[in-house]
């Protein structure tokens, strides 16, 4: 088997590993427990989950998603975040190459997941969160030292500025809270990874999938006008699009559209 290969395959085992690492953190952080101690227990009759049962996707399917003891439901989510983790990391090996670029990538990605779907279930970012993507995103950028450090610090700027208009702008339409300071700090994050022009493909990515995707989950009366949807989910949304089709899409609009 060639290099690339090899690569492509150590990297999809390191996801699905990670994947349900996040899912550890998905579970435990927002309930304030240890995300190393005790090992996993069955949610629902807390007996404690044999290595053999815990295998990343593997066990879900070999259990059937059930528990072994009880039989009670295990949530689809599990296996879904862990084929999610892999799947997009196994994209940035294909798209970055095995490059140290990639394993960043790779952790603004695990970043993302995270905040995504603890935001989605309880509605908050947790500062652990917060404080863990700003040192992976200035611990790479001390890495690498090139140029992209000012580009960076712009799509910060731009990225954090930007919500924060929108969030009191949001506020003084609606009268309520749209915009989290949490999302903020996210934008610092995104900002950060991105550089200036990915980060402001970002934000438009960002704006029109939660536009598109509410809009379509209000006409199939899955969410009420005036309900508060966390801001989070669309954030990685966009960040991981723009990612990898960003540099794209702005060929496409300076060839087709500045004519
Ligand atoms: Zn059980």
């Amino acid at each position: 088997m060639n290099d690339g290969w090899m690569g492509l395959i150590v990297t999809i085992l390191a996801g699905l590993a990670l994947g349900s690492f996040a899912n550890v953190i998905i579970y435990r952080v927002p309930r304030n427990k240890s995300i190393v101690r005790p090992r996993s227990a069955c949610t629902t009759c807390g007996n404690m989950i044999p290595w053999y049962d815990n295998i990343p996707l593997v066990s879900y399917f070999v259990l059937r998603g059930k528990c072994r003891f009880c039989k009670s439901r295990i949530s689809i989510m599990y296996p879904f975040v862990e084929l999610l983790t892999a799947f997009l990391f196994g994209m940035i090996f294909i798209v970055f190459g095995p490059v140290l670029e990639s394993v960043w990538y790779m952790s603004f990605v695990f970043i993302l997941i995270i905040t995504a779907f603890v935001d989605l279930e309880h509605m908050i970012i947790p500062q652990s969160f917060v404080n863990a993507g700003l040192i992976l995103a200035v611990s790479g950028l001390i890495t690498f030292w090139d140029n992209r450090w000012i580009s960076a610090l712009i799509g910060a700027l731009i990225t954090a500025g930007v919500l924060y208009l929108a969030g009191i702008l949001g506020k003084a339409m609606f009268n309520k809270e749209s915009m989290g300071f949490g999302d903020v700090l996210l934008g610092l994050i995104t900002g950060l990874f991105l550089g200036w022009k990915l980060s402001i493909m970002m934000l438009f990515l960002t704006f029109c999938s939660a536009a598109v995707i509410l809009l379509i989950l209000m006409a199939f009366k899955k969410v009420k006008t005036g309900v508060h949807v966390p801001f989070g989910p669309f954030m990685a949304l966009g960040s991981v699009l723009s990612l990898f089709f960003g540099e794209y899409l702005i060929d496409l609009y300076i060839n087709y559209v500045w004519i």
